[in-house]
């Protein structure tokens, strides 16, 4: 049975780095389909301005329309406090306890992982499909995750320079960001007026 890809961030805005990333690894890892879970809570961007969850949500179920293989999850939109991803782990394998997951994510991310609640019983949950980011080295990164008991595969395709902090800024400024983000999303940012102040 194919596995299906757990894709989580906070999405604000989702953009060109995001969509190439979870349709690389649908595509390369022959996955199922790919969940991409905005997080409610998130505890690692404590103490930022983040857009409310609902909007977040919407820009993806916008940005996934004909694209084959990704699909948006609310999983995490139901629970208060901070939003584990062991925990949404952990409940997507109890609705299917058949089903085999594998975690999508940017090298930047997985970086930080260490630092994250119940990291070493993540590990154990599902392996790790990861984007290169920012032409970091991966050994290092390889080595952080593994003495972790974390498995890693990498997916190829070109370093996306594109960030959701960058794209804030020119949507702030007024500048069109054109194709870093898709431009069904960007109409929405605008009727929404997100990020202009
Ligand atoms: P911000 O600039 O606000 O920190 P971001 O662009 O990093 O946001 P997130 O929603 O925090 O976006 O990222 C969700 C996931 O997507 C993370 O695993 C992150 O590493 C990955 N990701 C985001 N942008 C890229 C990119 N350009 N290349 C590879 N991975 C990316």
């Amino acid at each position: 049975m194919a596995a299906i890809g757990i894709y989580g961030g906070t999405f604000d805005p989702v953009h060109a780095g995001h969509i190439t990333v979870a349709e690389r690894a649908f595509n390369q890892c022959g996955l199922a389909k790919v969940l991409l879970i905005p997080a409610k809570n998130p505890w690692l961007k404590e103490g930022e301005l983040i857009s409310e969850f609902n909007h977040r949500h919407r820009m993806l179920e916008i940005a996934v329309q004909g694209r084959p293989g990704l699909e948006v999850s609310s999983i995490e939109g139901w629970r208060d406090g901070p939003t584990y991803t062991v925990d949404t782990v952990q409940q997507l394998r109890d609705e299917d306890p058949e089903g085999e997951f594998v975690l999508v994510i940017g090298q930047d991310s997985m970086m930080t992982m260490p630092r994250w609640h119940r990291v070493e019983e993540l590990l154990t949950l599902c392996p790790l499909v990861v984007y290169k980011r920012d032409g970091e080295d991966t050994v290092d990164a390889e080595r952080t995750i593994t003495g972790l008991g974390g498995r890693i595969s990498w997916i190829e395709g070109p370093l996306m320079e594109v960030s959701a902090t960058s794209l804030r800024q020119l949507i702030a400024e007024g500048v069109d960001p054109g194709d870093r983000m898709p431009s069904s999303v960007y109409s929405y940012v605008q009727q929404q007026g997100l990020y202009t102040g």
